[in-house]
Formats: C-alpha cells, sequence, structure tokens
C-alpha cells in the first residue's frame, strides 16, 4: 500500500483523531497513490498513525477511513460504516431497525440524514433518505473513488427504490472532482414528497437547495412552530416554506415569508396548499431581505416573532468578519422591528462563525438597537447531523431563541 509519511511533530491532530491530515504535513508520499486510493499514514519515525484517503490536489491531502491497524478499507469495511450510522438513525426511530426495510416508525418523518460524512466517520460523504429516495452527496476523493460501492451497499441495505447523486457543491473543485448532478441508482423522479413533523413538503431533489431540503433544522422547525402560536410572524429566507408552514400549522395568525428566489417561493407555495394551509393570513413575498427589512422599518411594521435562516455567509473562519457584519444588520433591523414581548429565532449555519462568536453578534445587534433580550433557548442541528467530539468542523448549525423585553 502506498504509504504517506508525516513531517515530525505533525501527528498531533491525528493521535486527538481528528480525520484530515492538511497538505503542509506532509513530508513524503510513496508509491504513487492515485485520487481516493487508501493510503498508509505514518509518522516521521514510520509508526502507524491512520489508513486514509489520498487527495493529490486538496489542502486536506488526506482523510482518515480507520485508526485501527487492524481494520482493511474495503467493501465489508464500507458496509460495517453504514451500519453503525443506521443504527443510530433507528436508535432514534427513523428506520424500523439497521437491518429491515425503510418504513419509519416515526410517521410524520419519512425525511432524514442517513450519512453525514466525518461525523459517521466517512469523511466526504453524505447520504440523505427522502422517503425511498436516497440522495447522495460525495465531497471527498476518497468517497468518489468507492461511487459504486457505496451506491450498492446503500441500495441494498436501504431497499431504496432509487438514488440521485447531487455532487455539484463548489468544494469538489478543491478536491480536483467534476460536478455531478444525476441518477446514480435506479429511476429516481425529479420531485419527491415528504412528511416532516406532520406536514407534507414537495422537495426538488435535482434542483433544490443542498440535497434538495434543509433537514438539519427539523426539530429547530417544530419548536419554532410551537412558539408561533396567535402570533404575527415574518419568516425571513424562507426557502421552500418549512418555517412558514410549521408556524402556520400550530396557529400562527398571520405568516409574511420572504425570500430572494421565485423558484423556491413557488414550490413554497405548493407546499401550503398541499397541506390546506392557505388564506389571507399566509403571504410570500419575493425579496431581498436586507431591504425588506429596512422598508419595514421606514413603514414601522412590527411583527410578534421574526425568524431569520440566512445562508451560510462563511465557510470559513477566514470570512467571520464579513458575515458577522450580515447576522449583525439583520438582528439588528429584526430586534427593531420585534414588538414587546415578541420573539427571535435566529440561525447561522456558517462554518466559520462559532456558537460564541454568533451569541456575541447577536448580543452587540441588540445593543445598537437599543433594545433589551434575553436566550431563551438554544438550537442545534437536528440529531441526523451528529458532530464527532474529534471533529467540531461538524457542528455548523447554531440557533437563538431570543425574547424581547
Ligand atoms: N429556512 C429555510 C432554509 C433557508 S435557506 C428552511 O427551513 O428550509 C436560505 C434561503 O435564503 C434560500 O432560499 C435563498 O434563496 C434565500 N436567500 C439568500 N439570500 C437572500 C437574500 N439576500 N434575501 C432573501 N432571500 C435570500
Amino acid at each position: 500500500m502506498a504509504e504517506l509519511i508525516l513531517k515530525a511533530e505533525r501527528e498531533k491532530s491525528l493521535l486527538r483523531r481528528h480525520p484530515w491530515v492538511f497538505s503542509g504535513a506532509v513530508e513524503t508520499v510513496r508509491g504513487n497513490p492515485q485520487p481516493g486510493q487508501t493510503v498508509e499514514v505514518l509518522d516521521s519515525k514510520k509508526h502507524f498513525l491512520a489508513r486514509a484517503a489520498y487527495s493529490p490536489v486538496s489542502q486536506i491531502r488526506a482523510r482518515v477511513w480507520t485508526f485501527d491497524e487492524n481494520e482493511q478499507v474495503d467493501a465489508e469495511f464500507l458496509a460495517r460504516r453504514i451500519d453503525s450510522a443506521l443504527a443510530l438513525r433507528s436508535s432514534f426511530g427513523y428506520l424500523a431497525s439497521s437491518s429491515e426495510s425503510q418504513a419509519s416508525s416515526q410517521p410524520d418523518c419519512d425525511a432524514f440524514r442517513l450519512i453525514h460524512a466525518e461525523s459517521d466517520l466517512l469523511p466526504g460523504l453524505i447520504v440523505d433518505c427522502y422517503g425511498d429516495v436516497l440522495v447522495f452527496q460525495s465531497l471527498s476523493a476518497g468517497s468518489e473513488y468507492w461511487r459504486d460501492v457505496l451506491a450498492d451497499i446503500l441500495l441494498a441495505k436501504m431497499r431504496a427504490s432509487a438514488i440521485h447523486e447531487r455532487s455539484d457543491a463548489d468544494v469538489r473543485e478543491l478536491e480536483g472532482l467534476p460536478i455531478r448532478n444525476g441518477v446514480l441508482r435506479g429511476s429516481p423522479p425529479a420531485q419527491v414528497a415528504i412528511t416532516e413533523n406532520g406536514l407534507r413538503f414537495l422537495v426538488n431533489i435535482a434542483s433544490g437547495h443542498k440535497t434538495g431540503f434543509y433537514l438539519d433544522q427539523r426539530l429547530n422547525r417544530k419548536r419554532v412552530g410551537e412558539l408561533a402560536k396567535d402570533k404575527d410572524v415574518l419568516n425571513c429566507f424562507c426557502y421552500t416554506g418549512g418555517f412558514s408552514l410549521h408556524a402556520a400549522a400550530a396557529g400562527a395568525r398571520s405568516v409574511l415569508s420572504v425570500d430572494s428566489s421565485a423558484d423556491a417561493l413557488s414550490l413554497a407555495q405548493e407546499n401550503a396548499a398541499l397541506n390546506r394551509l392557505t388564506g389571507d393570513g399566509l403571504i410570500w413575498r419575493e425579496a431581498d431581505v436586507f431591504q425588506i427589512l429596512r422598508k419595514f422599518r421606514d413603514e414601522r411594521r412590527t411583527f410578534d416573532m421574526i425568524i431569520l435562516d440566512p445562508p451560510k455567509f462563511a465557510a470559513t473562519f477566514s470570512q467571520a468578519e464579513k458575515a458577522a457584519r450580515g447576522y449583525k444588520d439583520i438582528n439588528l433591523l429584526a430586534f427593531k422591528l420585534l414588538r414587546s414581548g415578541g420573539i427571535l429565532a435566529t440561525f447561522s449555519c456558517s462554518g466559520g462563525v462559532d456558537a460564541s462568536l454568533f451569541q456575541k453578534i447577536v448580543a452587540g445587534a441588540a445593543l445598537d438597537a437599543g433594545v433589551d433580550a434575553s436566550i431563551i433557548e438554544h438550537l442545534e442541528q437536528s440529531p441526523d447531523h451528529p458532530i464527532s467530539l474529534h471533529f467540531p468542523e461538524g457542528a455548523y448549525l447554531k440557533g437563538l431563541i431570543c425574547l424581547k423585553k
């Protein structure tokens, strides 16, 4: 097997079980490994550290499959890792059992994340389950190398009808991989209907954001919905209506939803109709959130609840400052538009902004808005997006529910 030998003292993060080997830590590569092939990672004294997938052009030169010297990386290994991921989702009730069929024991939810990459010890691999259709996203040379083996294992274990591949995220370019969006197994439809917390949603798996739906917000949509009863709600960055419909179904007095994407809004309205949630109180508006919040401020419009779930402003820490300005701006305006006793549900999915920085930004926004507010709940990604203790980068979604005095 090819070998990747580290520079002296550069083994520390691997000893802490962090799964990435950066290019700067590598002294030599022996044996001419091809992209995605398994290499043995050795310290400068040639002691075994890990087996990893080699990625010649990426800054992340290798991603660890296993730290166990006795474990070979092959189809059986991948099947065991997938079994562990399934067992975790079964324990949440999303699957009847890891070895049985797809049928969920949670009839009010049939869409969830089955494999969350590094946090499920399958670096670079994301698999989302939408009913009996799987969406597969490979983001690393290693998961790309094993793509067909992984697809066959998933199809067999999940008894899925089809797999669609959404390997079209920008980060693939960093790995030197082409963009792919198409059929991987079977004949997946471009659109599927899912159930989440008892509500129905149409999901465009071929053209929607990420793999089609923001599954990481499932429990937060439920929680925010519960708090929306009898309230006038403003949902900013509504996408296909996730938070809006949870709020409406839970008895919000009115829900005004804003997004800049006409396609997302049109699907949101189909979703509203699918759940028979229509009427004068439910309004969909195509606009830029930064602008419309200013317009509402100038018009002195107010709300009892404002939801802010913007797209990622900062993927890395180097972009945190610019992102902070964006978060501060919308949170400040939201605090101004909230009535006294109103609730702000505010989120950040930027990996480059950690939970404590996000809380500081929101605190600064309240201060500059001249508002007193308290955090009444901290929210995070739903547990089918686990966070490995050895891979803190896996914790990307944070949310605060704030009460304005
Ligand atoms: N809350 C949603 C997910 C939001 S994703 C859910 O639960 O499903 C972020 C959304 O913000 C996308 O739909 C995108 O179209 C929208 N968006 C991005 N920039 C925007 C802007 N400046 N103004 C309004 N919407 C924007």
